[in-house]
């Protein structure tokens, strides 16, 4: 039977190589709703190659654009559009691959339904981890990681018993800036920071790579993933990007998930969990690879990754500050407002002003996200001068 599949941001890096999984599915995923943010032309010509008649674009000029060119099916509008797209379409899966805090809002409609969710948007559990699980707990909802690392840890983890794990280790690739001074970083430009080394991704992730901020996120999102305690998860750079990360054992056992690095791989083990399907690539050449090296992070550099990493213990609203303060600074720093190094410290400072408070609902989370961008915003005006 085949599976009902509605793809949350299907224009973006995550989105494409989704709809290529989907392509080669044989009809195992049905398609049945794309969104998008704004790229309307891209939408629409997605929508007319799988056959699809219902979508959702979120910047509501763009929705009556698409809806004035496109007549054979519907089109939903605004951040409710979005909502409804999951909500009122029948669907048995949803894969969010929205970037930023704003994909939050997609993971509460799709597990307060009970729909399974594939998750790449890695924010959703960063901002709101806590209720995100207790609603999928109370529904029944799957949550099914995309992120590479945690894909391979949701391999690894699943053949073992509970309490035998010691240690989650994540891998990080390091960015094109591993082993630079911050003397080095001071002056490094956008164009420098988009050239990831190994993985191509979307604009956000990219910046978040070279910063080490994706990895702090990502060590937020394993603690809420697998219930891990924060003093059991760590980092170790791995630059050839092809261990995607291990555990460590009671019994002195290290097991390691390896592969190219390709993201269709834990889109298709998500989108098709529990089977297995095949992925055009070449078998791993592991006498061609020759080396594969491990360092450990550098912490003092790459503030972010310890920023995340306190904000994640300290709990309540810090995760929450900390991701939009972060969402702000990548922003100014791809517009050129803001250098490399200040996107540290518009985190830090902002984490400052806004003490962590508890969080007792969505919408504590959706004012400390204003709250976070309105402070940030104001450092970003204050670095700049
Ligand atoms: P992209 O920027 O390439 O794509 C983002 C998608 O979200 C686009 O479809 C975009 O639409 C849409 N979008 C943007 N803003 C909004 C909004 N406000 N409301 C609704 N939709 C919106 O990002 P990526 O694909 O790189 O990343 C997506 C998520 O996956 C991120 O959370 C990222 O951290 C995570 N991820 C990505 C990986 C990768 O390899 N790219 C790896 C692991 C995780 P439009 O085109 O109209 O702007
Ligand atoms: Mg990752």
């Amino acid at each position: 039977m085949s599976r009902r599949l509605v793809i949350l941001g299907s224009t973006g890096s995550i989105g494409t190589q989704a709809l290529d999984v989907v392509a080669r599915s044989g009809g195992e995923l049905e398609l049945v709703g794309l969104s998008a943010g704004s790229d309307w032309p891209l939408l629409l010509e997605q929508a007319q190659r799988f056959g699809v008649s219902r979508i959702a674009l979120a910047d509501r000029d763009a929705a009556a654009r698409a809806a004035e060119a496109w007549t054979d099916g519907t089109v939903l509008a605004g951040p409710d559009g979005l909502v409804e797209l999951v909500t009122g379409g029948d669907c048995d899966l949803v894969l969010n691959a929205i970037v930023g805090a704003a994909g939050l809002l997609a993971t509460v409609a799709t597990l307060g339904e009970g729909i399974d969710l594939a998750l790449a948007n890695k924010e959703s559990l960063v901002v709101g981890g806590e209720l995100v699980n207790q609603l999928a707990e109370a529904t029944g909802a799957q949550i099914l990681p995309v992120d590479s690392e945690h894909s391979a840890l949701h391999q690894l983890i699943a053949g073992e018993r509970a309490g035998t794990i010691d240690r989650l280790l994540v891998t990080a690739s390091g960015g094109p800036f591993r082993g630079y001074t911050p003397a080095q970083l001071r002056d490094v430009t956008v164009e420098q920071a988009l050239a990831h080394p190994t993985w191509s991704m979307g604009g956000k992730i990219t910046i978040d790579s070279a910063t080490l901020m994706n990895k702090g996120l990502e060590v937020i999102e394993a603690h809420h993933l697998f219930g891990t305690p924060y003093d059991q998860i760590e980092v170790v750079v791995h630059p050839q990007s092809i261990v995607h990360s291990l555990i460590q054992l009671c019994d002195g056992a290290t097991l390691a998930h390896l592969g190219y690095p390709d993201m269709r791989v834990p889109i298709a083990y998500a989108l098709h969990y529990p089977n297995r399907t095949e992925v055009p690539l070449p078998a791993l050449d592991l006498p061609a690879l020759g080396a594969l090296t491990f360092e450990a992070p550098d912490a003092e550099t790459f503030r972010c990754l310890a920023l995340a990493r306190a904000a994640g213990i300290a709990g309540g609203t810090a995760p929450c500050t900390l991701n939009a303060a972060n969402e702000v600074a990548v922003h100014a720093f791809l517009s050129g407002r803001l250098a490399f190094l200040g996107i540290a410290e518009v985190i830090e400072r902002t984490l400052s002003r806004l003490p962590s408070a508890a969080v007792h609902s969505f919408e504590s989370l959706t004012e400390a996200d204003a709250q976070a961008r309105r402070v940030a915003s104001e450092v970003v005006e204050r670095l700049s001068h």
